[in-house]
């Protein structure tokens, strides 16, 4: 797979109105992210489903549901849904997901660390498309806006799932605009987004940039505006960590059991470095390393996923592969 074909838009896919506990009319929240560089906005109220006649507009939900067994209620997000669910399925968390999965509607389970879900809990529900693998909001609230083990815990089981960043806003003030998903769609389009959504042509961010990406047989690239550190993350616990530093110390470390090669060209660094059956080579500019290419055994047997993170702790994070 490469990203992006058509081009990134970004998109708003967990914000709340008046309808619900939110701070702005329907039409203002559009208006809020279309002046930041939105192009696609969902409104998710709690219990409530509210459209606005806008291009790039997405109606969606969020419901509290229960599962048995599970250590807290689920907050579960539906997008693309044109009226509430069925009071028989609103509560139960397994029922809401196969109703939303029959209908075509993309559900994901939002904030797990701030529900105080565990991994477990993941595997007890099914049908989710993805999991908030950041929610600003909780971020910037109660500092639990990252839920990347709980994601990984259920990935590395066997439970396939997208990675989504979002606001979850309701004050539009210090709630907004930190958590978001690019779209590879090109235009402001709800259909598209669905549809994009559905086939994981989308990263998340809370501020690093990803130009472009691609996996495939024994070969994953990107391109990135600037990261101070990467990681690889595995099912198969092999996983990988590069910065621009490590690097440095390697390059400049005798008796490690790694081969490593540092170049300049064209003013930019780059690095290769040999790990198991995997040769990484990185670009760097500063501090930042902008591209890094991985050739040979792929560590993904169950799956891999990267995260890309800047000095101030703002990340982006790409869905997994292989993609099921
Ligand atoms: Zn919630
Ligand atoms: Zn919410």
């Amino acid at each position: 797979m490469k990203l992006p074909t058509r081009g990134w838009v970004k998109a708003a896919l967990h914000a709340h109105s008046k309808r619900s506990d939110g701070r702005l009319e329907p039409e203002d929240v559009v208006a809020f992210y279309r002046r930041a560089g939105f192009g696609v906005v969902a409104l998710t109220d709690h219990n409530k489903v509210t459209k606005v006649a806008q291009p790039g507009f997405v109606p969606g939900i969020e419901l509290e549901a229960r599962a048995e067994g599970a250590s807290g209620s689920y907050h579960v997000v539906v997008l693309g849904l044109d009226a509430e669910p069925p009071e028989s399925v609103r509560r139960d968390a397994n029922k809401l997901l196969e109703w939303s999965r029959g209908n075509g509607y993309f559900a994901f389970i939002a904030h797990p660390y701030w529900s105080m879900l565990s991994g477990e809990d993941l595997l007890r529900v099914r049908g989710y498309a993805g999991v908030e693998v950041y929610n600003h909001g909780c971020e910037v609230e109660i500092s639990r806006g990252y839920s990347g083990p709980h994601w990984d815990y259920a990935l590395s089981r066997g439970v396939a799932s997208y990675g989504l960043a979002v606001d979850d806003s309701h004050n539009y003030s210090l709630d907004a605009l930190g958590g978001w998903v690019a779209l590879d769609i090109g235009e402001a389009d709800g259909e598209e987004a669905l549809k994009a959504l559905f086939e994981g042509r989308f990263y998340a961010s809370s501020g690093v940039a990803v130009e472009s990406y691609e996996v495939g047989e024994g070969l994953l690239r990107v391109e990135t505006s600037g990261a101070a550190h990467v990681k690889l993350l595995s099912g198969d616990t092999r996983g990988a960590y590069l910065s621009v530093e490590l690097l440095e110390r390697l390059a400049s470390a005798e008796g490690l059991p790694v081969e490593l090669e540092r170049w300049e060209e064209g003013g930019a660094r780059f690095y290769r470095v040999k790990f198991g059956g995997t040769v990484a080579e990185v670009q760097a500019r500063g501090r930042s390393i902008v591209r890094v290419e991985l050739r040979g055994e792929l560590p993904a047997r169950k799956y891999a996923r990267l995260e890309l993170y800047d000095g101030e702790g703002r990340g982006a994070w790409l869905n997994p592969f292989p993609a099921r």
